[in-house]
């Protein structure tokens, strides 16, 4: 059975697009937009995903910018999370341009990265 969503943005209907006018007449309205659950799953396998809930990104980012005080005081966050990883430092060769009297000199350095490992 097919299920539906109305867009979870408060506002949604306030936004002018054709797709969001309705009724007949001298009677007409800019709905919220009616969402088919799943339209994104491409993989018909039930998992969850956002744009079950939004049309799309505008009606996304107005509802988190208007509730995100809510938001972060649901789901809060009152000390940082850490993951454990083993580090490894590599030299390599890289280089930068330096201008000079209108040309770029090419310069060669050696750099430094750090890789994470794999740690699964
Ligand atoms: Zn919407």
């Amino acid at each position: 059975m097919t299920k539906y969503n109305w867009c979870h943005n408060p506002d949604c209907h306030k936004i002018e697009t054709q797709s969001r006018i309705r009724g007949t007449g001298d009677n007409k309205v800019l709905r919220t937009v009616k969402i088919k659950v799943g339209r994104y799953n491409w993989n018909n396998d039930n998992t969850r995903n956002i744009w079950d809930y939004f049309c799309n990104q505008r009606c996304l980012f107005e509802f988190l910018n208007k509730f995100c005080t809510e938001i972060a005081n649901t789901y809060s966050v009152k000390q940082p999370s850490e993951t454990p990883i083993k580090v490894k430092t590599e030299k390599y060769e890289s280089h930068r341009y330096k201008y000079n009297n209108g040309n770029y000199e090419r310069i060669p350095y050696q750099a430094t990265r750090r890789i994470i490992e794999n740690s699964s």
